[in-house]
């Protein structure tokens, strides 16, 4: 496929530190993350952390964790928009002494009421209050009155080519003129945002379209800065499955709620790749390097996708049963103390049991939860079904105990001698194999379904399979 976009490209992730990494921002992210690596350049991490109040140096760590943990990589930062303050407000002052900005000393009060005319009139805000005269503006600075520094939008239509949505406009009737630096001489989102494209020599914006509005005056001002635009792709929004936009209130969840979750990265990623592209063959499972051989910014439609929680965890399932084994080992470890497992040195053991359970379990925390019982001291059983199965074997607890004395004396214990033994017994005392089968499950692991039994005795290990019959045949045994 021919690329949209040309290589090298610099694109940038500009998070807000306002909170954990959401779905929506960390696919932000790896679309950044794939047209970098698809066509070449860099990624630059860029941490919009001018609303001191709302930023939090915690949340700054957080996203960079959760960037990393997903596995996207950034070339270069993270930079951090409050360091560069000083260089916003001179941009600011010499787009006033070029003429392109001017004071504004009208306070809220007086604006909203401009504003509210404006609607009621169907006019504009600049027809209505034209700029301050330069002896206003004078007499104003030298009483000292506080003031905004507003940017003057052109009088023409701005246009600019989505690499997302084609080709889209703005009517200068929309734009009224942007302020660039508070009263307090604190620059706005707007300016420090373009200053810091310019000056990062961002080539590409991918974004949320939630900025889509905002472009124009990105546009008005790059020009303004004599500055190159760059090319802009506008995501559309993640939508929750009531159709409203994902937001926390509707259940969206960070990257991190994910993790906790037991979802592999991996999986994370390749999901929230596909929430809104798709390669040329509709696959659903595609390594990293797949996805980057395949990615266009032409292929992302521009209806909003709704998130699927039931998908993702099909993606993880498939990443669970497909990782090469220490990867999957490496992921699972952290969640081995919450099943009481931290201290298992059996490694041998852990390998056989996640081997035998990966393709069972949705998640990681639920793949520690069913290798639980090859580590556990005592098995619980359940009553009810080990009454049930006293009806179709009322001799069990004998002969169970005659189980686990043939497995304690077995010469060997492999797969092959453990179904042998198990199936030469159910013949001798006459009664079907599952007669034996459903309770040496219910004595080993507490429930009635699981992988195959002998599969699952032979990863138990002798001494803790011997040592479970026995301990059921007793409970079966003062059950009848
Ligand atoms: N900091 C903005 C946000 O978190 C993103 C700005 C941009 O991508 O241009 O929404």
């Amino acid at each position: 496929m021919s690329p949209v976009v040309q290589g090298p490209v610099r694109v940038r992730f500009a998070p807000s530190p306002t909170g954990y990494l959401h779905v929506g921002g960390a696919r932000t992210a790896i679309y950044n993350d794939l047209l970098r690596q698809a066509v070449g350049g860099a990624f630059v991490l860029r941490i919009e952390d001018t609303d001191r109040e709302r930023s939090d140096e915690a949340m700054t760590r957080q996203i960079q964790e959760g960037l990393a943990w997903v596995g996207v990589p950034w070339d270069e930062g993270p930079f951090l928009q409050s360091d560069r303050l000083e260089r916003h407000r001179t941009v600011a002052e010499e787009l006033l002494a070029a003429g392109l900005a001017y004071q504004d000393f009208r306070t809220p009060a007086e604006l909203a009421e401009l504003r509210e005319r404006a609607h009621a009139e169907g006019a504009t805000l600049k027809s209505l209050a034209p700029e301050p005269s330069e002896e206003e503006v004078e007499r104003r600075l030298a009483a000292g009155d506080p003031h905004v520094l507003r940017f003057r939008m052109p009088e023409e239509t701005i246009r600019f080519r989505d690499l997302v949505r084609g080709e889209v406009e703005f009517a200068p009737e929309t734009q009224e003129d942007l302020v660039i630096l508070r009263s307090d001489g604190s620059p706005t989102y707007h300016l420090s945002v373009v200053c810091d494209d310019v000056d990062m020599e961002i080539t590409h914006v991918v974004r949320g379209e939630d900025h889509l509005s905002n472009t124009p005056k990105h546009v008005a001002l790059f020009r303004a800065l004599g500055a190159d635009v760059p090319a802009f792709a506008h995501l559309p929004l993640i939508l929750g499955q009531d159709k409203k936009r994902l937001s926390k209130r509707t259940g969206a969840a960070s990257v991190e709620e994910f993790r906790e979750a037991g979802i592999l990265p991996q999986a994370l990623y390749n999901y929230l790749a596909l929430l809104g592209w798709s390669p040329e063959d509709d696959r659903e499972i595609l390594s990293r390097e797949e996805m980057i051989a395949e990615f266009s910014l032409g292929r992302i439609g521009s209806s909003a996708s709704v998130f699927d929680p039931d998908k993702l965890s099909w993606t993880n399932a498939q990443y669970m049963s497909s990782l090469p084994l220490e990867e999957l080992l490496e992921h699972l470890r952290p969640f081995l103390p919450g099943e009481g497992l931290e201290g298992v040195d059996d490694e041998e053991r852990l390998r056989e049991a996640v081997e035998l359970h990966r393709s069972r379990a949705r998640d990681l925390r639920e793949l520690a939860g069913q290798i639980r019982i090859y580590f556990a001291d005592v098995i619980e059983p359940d009553e009810a079904l080990s009454r049930k199965y006293l009806t179709k074997d009322p001799e069990l607890a004998e002969h169970l105990e005659i189980l686990a004395d043939r497995y304690e004396e077995a010469e060997t214990f492999d797969l092959e001698s453990i179904e042998e033994i198990l199936r030469g017994l159910a013949d001798e005392v006459g009664v079907k194999a599952g007669a034996l089968i459903h309770p040496t499950r219910m004595a080993l692991t507490g429930v009635k379904a699981g992988p195959s039994l002998f599969d699952l005795v032979a990863v138990m290990g002798r001494e803790a399979t011997v040592r479970h019959l026995r301990r059921y045949a007793e409970y079966v045994g003062d059950l009848s």
